[in-house]
């Protein structure tokens, strides 16, 4: 039984928001980062008190509103930026979201080198994703097209120079929007290798 407030609602002490262990776990598990869209939340949001409060919000994954018994499940909070957190706000489709943890995510979904997402095709956990958490959002689309396409300027100019891999091209550590990045990376690899055996043509990002 969860304590009710004056009306009669539900209320839920925040104790993802109070206790800075609990803050710094959570942001650990996606590295600092939006669990769903993989911007560094830094920047949207201030953090106060230092190290210990790591900045960003604490989200539902199943809306508390909708599950109330999953309020303090561990399994159900996961580190958010606000344009997510706030676009998604309560909503829950009949078949849920795509985990940030569950599987490969970033395979659910198309990234465009100009930084457009995509569901893929008949996914539809997927594409309620995108569409719910505002994934394709003008300014974030355009930062992550940025990500992109300032790796891939030196991935083709490293392609087809000898003993250049795939694995020196890709992402290993965790930065803002590796997922989408290597994605591209793969893509650039392998259209390039189908083309010519020798060198790939540079094609100027805009
Ligand atoms: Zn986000």
């Amino acid at each position: 039984m969860l304590p009710a407030d004056q009306r009669g609602k539900a209320h839920f002490p925040q104790v993802w928001r109070a206790d800075a262990r609990v803050r710094q776990a959570i942001a650990e598990m996606s590295h600092g980062f939006c669990a769903y869209c993989q911007s560094p939340v830094s920047s949207t949001h201030p953090g106060k008190g230092g190290e210990d409060r790591p900045p960003g919000q604490i989200e539902h994954f199943r809306p508390k509103a909708r599950f109330p018994a999953q309020a303090y499940a561990w399994d159900n909070y996961f580190l958010g930026c606000m344009g997510c957190n706030g676009t998604k706000h309560d909503k829950w489709p009949a078949g849920g979201y795509v985990r940030p943890d569950e599987g490969k995510p970033g395979s659910r979904f198309v990234f465009e080198e100009n930084g457009e997402i995509k569901a893929c095709e008949g996914d539809e956990q997927a594409r309620c994703t995108v569409e719910d958490f505002g994934l394709g959002r003008p300014w974030l689309t355009q930062h992550r097209g940025t990500a992109i396409r300032s790796h891939l300027d030196f991935v083709r100019r490293l392609m087809g120079r000898p003993g250049i891999q795939l694995q020196d091209m890709l992402i290993t550590r965790p930065v803002a929007f590796s997922e989408a990045i290597n994605q591209n990376v793969r893509r650039v690899w392998a259209n390039g290798r189908q083309k010519k055996p020798s060198r790939a043509r540079p094609r100027r990002a805009r």
